[in-house]
């Protein structure tokens, strides 16, 4: 997330801090100083995890980067991977960027027509949302035609976070 040296992809983008997909990312107490022991974060027993978005993500920068978790300094994407080793140009990497983003705003639209909104909430967890909500008042061809546009959106949303950012299906965390 946000590397210094690699090409300016992570700032046009920041999907992996903004909570879009990523619920939460694991942290270790070694991470842990006055500064980010200020994010909102989850412990679990010994395990702690912030909650994306990270509240030190604001207009796509990290506001605390001298000082982010381990985490954070270490993951990077398959495309960003790529662009690093030449395999992708800038170019058609920012273009695969705004892909994401366009595909990401049309879901948003189509789940706030839903009443699902966003409150903090990924994208996979809204799904589930509808889905589990739908699921108990409707019967299942009702289900299918009533929000089958925006299950198809969101298919092809994974099929692109699969393949393009080497991010598994429905992965929630960063760890
Ligand atoms: S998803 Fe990839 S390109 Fe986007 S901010 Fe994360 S590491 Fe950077
Ligand atoms: S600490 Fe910085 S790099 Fe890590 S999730 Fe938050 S904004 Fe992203």
């Amino acid at each position: 997330m946000i590397e210094e040296n690699s090409p300016d992809l992570c700032t046009k983008c920041g999907v992996c801090c903004d909570g879009s997909f990523f619920e939460l990312a694991g942290v270790q107490q070694s991470d842990i100083n006055e500064v980010t022991r200020e994010l909102d974060m989850l412990q679990t027993g010994e395990r702690l995890q912030i909650k994306l978005p990270c509240t030190a993500h604001v207009n796509n920068r990290c506001t605390i980067y001298e000082v982010r978790p381990w985490v954070c300094r270490a993951y990077e994407c398959k495309l960003l991977k790529e662009c690093k080793r030449g395999e992708v140009s800038e170019e058609e990497a920012i273009k695969t960027i705004d892909q994401l983003k366009s595909a990401l705003e049309e879901l948003d639209t189509l789940l706030l027509e839903a009443d699902v909104p966003k409150e903090r909430r990924g994208v996979h967890k809204r799904i589930r949302i509808l889905e589990e909500r739908s699921l108990t008042i409707m019967a299942e061809p009702q289900y299918r035609k009533a929000y089958g546009p925006l299950l198809i959106k969101y298919r092809l949303l994974q099929k692109l976070l699969t393949e393009r950012f080497g991010i598994p299906f429905e992965k929630r965390d960063v760890t």
